[in-house]
């Protein structure tokens, strides 16, 4: 039995949403365009990238940036599910307008358990569109799940 995979950072998971966000086809995201993102200086950058590259989540390509790999990619895409499952129970359950909502979703995304972005979803009906009417990905498959745990236990 494998152990857990130990979970990103936080720092890191901001990371793979920045450069999910800035990647275009055919085009790596740069890495000023990363840290203006991000709100930190360019040159703390790159060695983020090069840790992100072990763990099998990024390419870094020199000069030009960084790109996601498909494993990097499904992790992007769980951390949008839990930011936009979150905001979802947020307004339909609990209340919340306006931006508020968004800044208490960016703290949680970090902190839920996936078992609980289930139960969330679970009781909200499975939505597919989050309260600004983007689309909420869905639930990470099994093939993703072994892709994780692989690019973390080989990057140990
Ligand atoms: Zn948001």
């Amino acid at each position: 039995m494998p152990r857990a995979a130990a979970p990103l950072t936080r720092q890191a998971e901001d990371y793979l949403k920045a450069i999910h966000a800035l990647e275009r086809v055919g085009a790596a995201a740069g890495t000023s365009d990363i840290a203006a993102r991000l709100g930190i200086a360019a040159a703390s950058v790159s060695g983020m990238l090069r840790r992100l590259a072990r763990l099998g989540l990024v390419s870094v390509e020199r000069y030009k940036g960084a790109r996601l790999t498909p494993t990097g990619r499904a992790e992007a895409l769980l951390l949008i599910r839990r930011h936009r499952v979150i905001e979802t129970y947020l307004v339909e359950r609990l209340g919340f307008v306006g931006d508020e909502v968004h800044e208490e979703a960016e703290r949680l995304e970090h902190a839920a358990s996936d078992a609980l972005i289930a139960r969330m979803a679970d009781a909200l009906g499975h939505p597919t569109l989050d309260p600004h009417g983007a689309p909420i990905p869905a639930a990470r498959t099994a093939a993703h799940k072994a892709a994780r745990t692989s690019a973390r236990t080989a990057a140990r």
